[in-house]
């Protein structure tokens, strides 16, 4: 965005509108046919560590005929600027105005950046409502984690791609690739067409109708294009590592090469979106990582390396490829993200070059045994309390836990359980030392396409309730405790289990200011409020009501592989307590994938014999 020096001088991090950073690309814009804007809704430093946006980046400039330009939401201190300078936001690479794209792609991973991407459309010239646009605006698509339920966001996009993106991108660009000289094929036109890819989402196909509580009636197709029920795309084989990343000049929060060894997880964690929404598990082939960490180096002089996945530990021979990897480049450092909370993880970490052993980071999740057999995030007391011996033993000086409060039986008994059980883990520390422990405090918020989808969130007051007896309990202990503000995780079930009606409050609550909402600092809850209000709408009916087996869910014509009987189910098997074992390790659970997904039909073939 070759905004003006002007107004880089009166803001901060002007880096973040600063262009030609290693390996950006940029292409001619009067000889590229086919233009895409990929637009993150939030600060550039956070967006430059999302893997997605570098893989879309690279998948979309792979093709000749097609350019692809990066976008991030501006701080508000640079969107008053380019308000009060009549300036449009554009894209780092060319600087163009949103406005003036083919296509503009956003990238939903959490619903607190909701009015950001309204805010983005505003400045970039672009309708805020998709039923204001004409043929002249660009086409405006959302994919992402957060798109599986479309619905509170449906007024604002012409489509949604659900599901791995590599598969769409292609057929995507196949489809636009035929619009080429035919400059009067109609918006509704454009959309029949892109409307017959798997796994596209045309919001504007589909009427609603509710009943006189509010809840959803019904949900069907109005023409032929529509199918009832859109299937979520999924790459069985991972597509080759991205090892051409842009390399960003100022620091960013994950300021590190990054390689995806692995895309799902089968631990069945039964409060956990991305452990049902990426099934089943896609293993990259070990040599493969190996060669894109030491090109990742070579291209981008990286000194440490993520091997990304939502479960580490449980990538198979792990040990041996931190090995190879540590081998072949002793002075790289390597990051292994979310570790199972176990003895080998502490011997995975303890393994890697000896760095200073400051803090591990674990997520028991719940205090009680009973509750986590509830959560199903399966590991015993004994368990924990030996791998942080383990970790004191092996000198790492501090541990950081993660817990959630509000979680669905919970009791206070299960909250002070928390202070008892952190209690316990800094006994392990080493004799006449008091390791430093810290704890981390969430609001357990339930996501559509999981095992808890259809329960009630907490109340505040018994939130808060705990949220007291837990800090009370552990400055007894003079451990600090750092806990997220109920309001901002009632919001964000509101957002998550949300229906279209949401739409009307999201504008409403953008047009009173409501941006960068993920920031504490700007986080207003009474815009929000004001704005439920005025549409006469309520936060609790959407999270804090328990929803009937047999009600219609907003994201029901979603259809991410893992069937309903599996949800009813494991609910059933939480109510009573009952754990289910990892279907990679024990028998497969039939989620769903067990006759479409080779690996799932040999496990079930086996579990037949
Ligand atoms: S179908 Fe079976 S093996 Fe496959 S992911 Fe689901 S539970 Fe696991």
């Amino acid at each position: 965005m070759t905004v003006s020096d002007k107004l880089l001088y009166g803001v901060i991090k002007p880096g973040r509108y600063t262009n030609h950073e290693w390996q950006a690309i940029h292409k001619d814009w009067d000889t590229t046919p086919i233009r895409v804007a990929l637009a993150y809704p939030d600060l550039y430093e956070i967006g430059m560590s999302n893997l997605a946006v570098q893989i879309l980046y690279e998948l979309f400039n792979r093709e000749p005929d097609t350019l692809a330009e990066r976008v991030f939401c501006p701080w508000v201190d640079m969107a008053t600027a380019l308000r009060k300078a009549n300036l449009p936001l554009g894209t780092l690479e060319s600087g163009r105005p949103l406005k003036d794209f083919d296509v503009v792609g956003f990238s939903l991973g959490y619903e607190l950046n909701d009015t950001n991407i309204l805010e983005m459309l505003a400045l970039g010239g672009i309708p805020v409502l998709a039923s204001e646009r004409d043929d002249s605006h660009p086409l405006v698509i959302a994919g992402g984690s957060a798109a599986l339920n479309p619905e509170p966001m449906a007024d604002f996009f012409d489509c949604f791609v659900l599901g791995d993106g590599e598969e769409v991108v292609p057929e995507l660009l196949e489809v636009i690739r035929g619009w080429e000289g035919k400059n009067k094929l109609s918006r509704a036109e454009k959309l029949k067409q892109i409307a017959a890819i798997p796994g596209v989402y045309v919001p504007s196909f589909y009427r609603l109708e509710y009943l006189p509580d509010g809840r959803l009636a019904s949900f069907n197709p109005v023409n032929d294009y529509a199918p009832p029920l859109v299937k979520r795309r999924l790459v069985m084989a991972l597509p080759p590592p991205m090892v051409h990343p842009v390399v960003p000049y100022m620091e960013v929060i994950h300021d590190r090469g990054v390689v995806e060894i692995q895309r799902g997880c089968s631990r069945g964690c039964r409060f956990c979106q991305a452990g049902i929404i990426y099934r089943p598990v896609r293993e990259r082939p070990r040599g493969e990582v190996l060669e894109a960490v030491g090109t990742l180096v070579t291209n981008c002089g990286y000194d440490e390396v993520s091997l990304l996945s939502l479960c580490t530990s449980d990538y198979p021979g792990i040990e041996k490829l931190v090995g190879d990897i540590t081998q072949r480049h002793p002075e790289l450092a390597i990051s292994l993200p979310s570790l199972r909370l176990d003895s080998f993880s502490v011997g995975l970490v303890s393994s890697l070059p000896s760095r200073r052993r400051s803090g591990l980071t674990f997520a028991p999740e719940a205090g009680s045994e009973r509750l986590r057999n509830v959560i199903n995030k399966v590991v015993s007391e004994d368990d924990i309390l030996a791998t942080a011996a383990t970790a004191f033993e092996r000198g790492w000086t501090g541990l950081k836990l993660y817990f959630m409060v509000g979680l669905p039986t919970e009791t206070m008994e299960d909250a002070e359980a928390i202070v008892r059980l952190v209690g316990k883990v800094q006994q392990t520390g080493p004799k006449g030392r008091r390791p430093q422990v810290r704890v981390s405090l969430a609001t357990f918020v339930p996501k559509p396409h999981t095992v808890f989808q259809r329960v009630a969130q907490a109340q505040e007051a018994d939130i808060n309730a705990r949220c007291d007896a837990i800090r009370q309990g552990l400055r007894r202990h003079g451990i600090k405790l750092s806990w997220s503000d109920p309001r901002v995780s009632l919001l964000e079930a509101v957002l998550s289990r949300g229906d279209r009606r949401l739409g009307k409050v999201i504008y409403r609550a953008w047009q009173s200011g409501a941006v960068m909402d993920a920031w504490s600092e700007r986080f207003d809850f009474a815009k929000w409020q004001a704005a439920f209000g005025e549409c006469g709408l309520s936060p609790d009916f959407y999270a804090r009501r328990e929803r009937e087996p047999d009600e219609l869910l907003p994201w029901a014509h979603i259809d991410i592989g893992v069937k309903p009987e599996f949800f009813a189910r494991e609910l059933r098997r939480a109510q009573e307590a009952v754990p289910t074992a990892d279907c990679r390790v024990s028998p497969c659970n039939a989620c769903g994938f067990e006759k479409s997904v080779a690996q799932c039909k040999q496990k079930l073939g086996k579990a037949a014999k």
